[in-house]
């Protein structure tokens, strides 16, 4: 085969964008035979870029064996116009999807063209009236000149009845199908008949490239049973996938063999075809119900009166009024017919699930690889305080990243646990934060152990990926905190995230991937020699330094692993606004289950939406079914947009994507790695930063800076939205953050470029007629925007009067006391910021200590928090903000502060109560 011998063959975005490769090389084909017609090239040059997309196209069911013998056909019978136009056609069929339920497009003869209004994708809201269509993969020994036949006999089996419709594409080796499911998103079964090859016969780049990533594992090839090996690399590369094993062997025995259990059925390989297809189809329908959903929308057709309380349900409120029909216009009927507060019905109960929520939680679970999941209809806001009322008490502890979101800060004023804030590393020319280093969460639980506390810490709680894109390294930061723990539990803030887990890349890094990889660790048979070596390496008693410097493995033994992740399902994939979900995975679930009911009691509605369950219902139907492709395309355009944002001539000039190595200090990215798009970077060197490092950047949150171009991330939002259309969410002093997500298409990737073109236009032109006064204006402003940048503040400390059960060194404090302290309003007072008594107090005390919490946005975490001492940099950065939105301060009146005496009174209350109980004791 012809070697890859671009320079740009292993880049990053050519790794991920596999679709757009593909359609890259059909274009060179088309180059290549239009210069043939023009009689420009030999036939030669058109063999050799089909042979390149030959390869490809393998492990595609379309354009299929037939379609590409027609196109060498026409080759070999030098008809450039007819290749011209079968290869046109071929392509476009391709990028439309037609191929999917137009059995035309299949045929070879060249006078079949489609009409050009058929090949205009479905327009969204239009519903196709076709079957869903997905692909088969078939891993075979037979040769391949009998693949047309295999794909006919499958297309033979077809029935009328039939819900879904596939093709087959059949390869010869355990190397070809694993590239196979890498590269083509829309296989979703695979049917492995025993006698396939490990090796491809072909020896391309693609392939290598694929394989190289698997080297590890399939190093033991030879000595393991090859279809359970490639299943379980399968397994490990799309875990949603159904595998068939079709055997000659004794498939009794076979199938009772433990390790069997990852297909979904064994079979001979002499039954029934017929039997195969049936159960395919049913793999399909087993992730394509939706119980939920699918009862509702009975529930939506049945006539049905209602004497409860929901006028809106049925819609008859709305439909009949002349006031308020264009509601009902709007939305449609059956929203309302959706709409009941009834829980029978079979409608079911979100808050005490037995019947179809149930099953919908059951199948969330099995998508998302936890043993549990919970629907939650408020957001994830409500998501963190259920997980923090059920598994934290008062005076328990709980390490928290002082940026994380408010509803964790929240969540512990109201279970009445001490946050002991851990610190995020700084990225001061952004005035933000990334992500906490495990050395400070290892020092925090050391310095608990130092005194002895250990026992009073309940928790980690982390935001995974941060908000501008940090991914930690779940799984180390879980088993060096286990080890020093073993029954430590997680709480994973990954509203962000939850679509990672349809991407290998990433799902490692998720908590749940990184659970399931502890766990099988765990079983593995070197796990105990691991940690033993790692004892005996760091001696009996290991200093502090040392535990700091080494990565510490845990006992597996002793490990209780406990881990929690919550996501924004409406954040990340296709849910309504406030779906959010509850994964768990905790050996010890049954102990507090019964905790866990009751902080759903406490924060669920009881009035449930259901059209928000049901989304829940539908997003985790639509992963598994397609989430593979969705989330590579996603990754596809951030790399576009990085790429064409720096490499642009005029727009790199006043605008940049920050990389890898601008969001991530070097000493937590120690595989080298500096940006997926770098001079020479590989996809395996980002493979390794994935692996290896610290922390590492979610591809698709882009921070855009664009106070080069002279605007703040808040005007820059405002023009965006106001001029352009486009929303971007989270801003800092001098960037934006661009996300995408499964919804774009290059398309959407094309207009922001155009925008950005547009604007830095614009600048020119007025920079150019401004004249010198002009540029020293706009070079001043830039100059602040990017150089005067306010430091953020850390989080001080607690005052002393909330730390009276605290440890001597450890910095937590009863955030819950100094919340309601302030309920008195005559024991609270207000200090104005731009005051002389401000800077009075900071000078000569007593100290201030704020009263509530003190949010700006951006950047969106707490400056303070109820009880903590104010100190001179918080109140610096307070006076430079230049933001609107600041929740819990009053310009006017100033920050509200517990009054000194007050906290004194309490403290000395608290002092005298704890000193009568002591003396009652003795
Ligand atoms: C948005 C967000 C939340 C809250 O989720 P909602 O679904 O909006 O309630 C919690 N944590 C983080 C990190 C978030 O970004």
């Amino acid at each position: 085969m012809t070697a890859d011998s671009s320079p740009d063959a292993y880049s990053v975005d050519h790794f991920f964008s596999a679709p757009s490769a593909r359609l890259d090389r059909w274009r060179d084909v088309h180059a290549a035979a239009r210069a043939w017609v023009n009689r420009e090239v030999e036939r030669h040059a058109v063999e050799a870029a089909l042979d390149e997309v030959g390869v490809i196209e393998e492990y595609y069911a379309f354009p299929g064996p037939e379609l590409m013998a027609a196109l060498r056909e026409q080759l070999q019978d030098e008809d450039p116009t007819g290749f011209l136009s079968l290869s046109k056609r071929i392509s476009l069929a391709i990028i439309t999807g037609n191929y999917k339920h137009d059995p035309k497009e299949w045929e070879t003869a060249d006078d079949i063209f489609a009409k050009p209004a058929d090949l205009l994708p479905p327009a969204i809201g239009a519903q196709p009236q076709t079957r869903p269509y997905f692909e088969l993969l078939l891993v075979t020994p037979a040769p391949a000149p009998r693949w047309p036949h295999i794909i006919a006999e499958f297309r033979r089996l077809r029935r009328p009845e039939d819900a879904f419709v596939y093709e087959v594409v059949p390869v010869a080796s355990l190397e070809d199908a694993i590239c196979a499911i890498v590269l083509n998103p829309d296989i979703a079964a695979v049917a492995l008949y025993e006698g396939f090859a490990l090796k491809s016969r072909y020896d391309a780049p693609v392939l290598r490239r694929v394989i190289a990533a698997q080297k590890a594992a399939l190093e033991k090839a030879g000595e393991a049973d090859l279809a359970l090996l490639l299943a379980d690399r399968l397994k490990a590369i799309r875990p949603e996938l159904d595998i068939y094993l079709l055997s000659d062997r004794r498939v009794e025995r076979l199938a009772g063999d433990p390790r069997a259990t990852i297909f979904r059925r064994v079979m001979y390989q002499i039954e029934e075809p017929l039997e195969l297809h049936l159960s395919i189809l049913e793999g399909i329908e087993a992730r394509y119900e939706t119980p939920f959903f699918d009862n509702l929308k009975h529930y939506a057709q049945r006539p049905i009166s209602t004497f409860h309380a929901l006028p809106i349900a049925r819609g008859k409120s709305v439909f009949r009024s002349p006031w308020i029909r264009d509601m009902g216009q709007f939305y449609g009927i059956n929203l309302f017919l959706a709409e009941s507060s009834a829980t029978t019905g079979g409608l079911d109960s979100l808050l005490e699930p037995t019947g179809n929520i149930k099953r919908a939680q059951e199948m969330a679970a099995r998508a998302f690889g936890a043993d549990r999941v919970f629907f939650v209809t408020n957001g994830t806001s409500t998501s963190n305080k259920m997980v923090l009322q059920a598994l934290v008490a008062p005076g328990d502890i709980v390490i928290l990243d002082r940026n994380c979101h408010k509803s964790h800060h929240y969540g512990l004023v109201l279970c009445g646990a001490q946050p002991l804030y851990v610190e995020a590393f700084p990225m001061p020319e952004f005035s933000m934060y990334g992500a906490v280093p495990l050395r400070t969460i290892k020092k925090a639980l050391l310095d608990l152990k130092a005194e002895d506390r250990l026992d009073r810490v309940k928790m980690v709680d982390l935001t995974n990926c941060t908000f501008d894109g940090h991914i930690y390294n779940v799984r180390r930061v879980m088993e060096e905190c286990l080890a020093i723990k073993p029954d430590l539990i997680f709480l994973w803030d990954e509203a962000w995230f939850g679509f990672a887990r349809w991407s290998p890349f990433l799902r490692p890094r998720t908590a749940m991937g990184a659970a399931a990889d502890i766990e099988a660790w765990m079983r593995s048979a070197d796990a105990l020699a691991k940690y033993e070596r790692h004892r005996a390496e760091i001696g009996e008693s290991p200093s502090r330094e040392t535990l700091l410097d080494t990565h510490l493995v845990p006992d597996p033994r002793a490990i209780r692993l406990r881990v929690y992740q919550t996501n924004s399902t409406h954040k990340s994939m296709s849910a309504i606004r406030q779906g959010s979900m509850v994964l768990v995975k905790d050996v010890d679930f049954p102990t507090v289950e019964a905790q866990f009911h009751e902080a759903i009691f406490t924060h669920a509605s009881t009035s449930p939406n259901q059209q928000i369950i049901a989304s829940l219902d539908v997003a985790r139907r639509q992963m598994e079914l397609e989430g593979y492709g969705l989330v590579m395309n996603a990754m596809e355009v951030a790399l576009d947009i990085r790429r064409e944002v720096n490499a642009h001539p005029l727009i790199a000039k006043y605008f940049r994507i920050v990389g890898a190595d601008g969001m991530i200090p070097e000493e937590y990215r120690t595989s080298g790695f500096i940006d997926f798009l770098a001079p020479g970077t590989r996809w395996d060197d980002q493979l390794r930063s994935m692996r290896e490092d610290e922390f590492c950047l979610d591809p698709t949150r882009m921070t855009l800076v664009c106070g080069t171009a002279g605007f703040d991330g808040t005007s820059f939002k405002g023009l965006l939205a106001s001029e352009y259309n486009i929303q971007v969410n989270k801003t800092s002093r001098n960037s934006v953050l661009l996300q995408s997500n499964i919804n774009n298409t290059r398309s959407d990737v094309a207009q922001l470029i155009s925008i950005l073109l547009r604007i830095c236009n614009s600048i020119e032109t007025r920079l150019m007629q401004g004249g010198e006064g002009e540029r020293q204006a706009f070079a001043a402003r830039v100059h602040s925007l990017m150089k005067d940048v306010p430091d953020l503040p850390d989080f001080s400390r607690f005052h002393e009067a909330f730390r009276y059960d605290a440890g001597a060194t450890t910095p937590e404090g009863d955030i819950r006391g100094a919340f309601f302290a302030a309920y008195a309003p005559e024991d609270c007072e207000y200090v104005r910021l731009d005051s002389p008594e401000c800077d009075k107090r900071l000078r000569e005390g007593p100290e201030m200590v704020s009263a509530n919490f003190v949010i700006p946005y951006p950047p969106g975490f707490p400056i303070m928090v109820p009880g903590q001492v104010i100190t001179q940099a918080a109140i610096n950065f307070m006076r430079q903000l230049d933001v609107k939105e600041i929740h819990g301060y009053e310009k006017a009146k100033g920050l509200k502060l517990l009054r000194p005496d007050a906290i004194m009174s309490k403290n000395d209350a608290r002092a005298t109560s704890s000193a009568r109980r002591r003396s009652q004791a003795a």
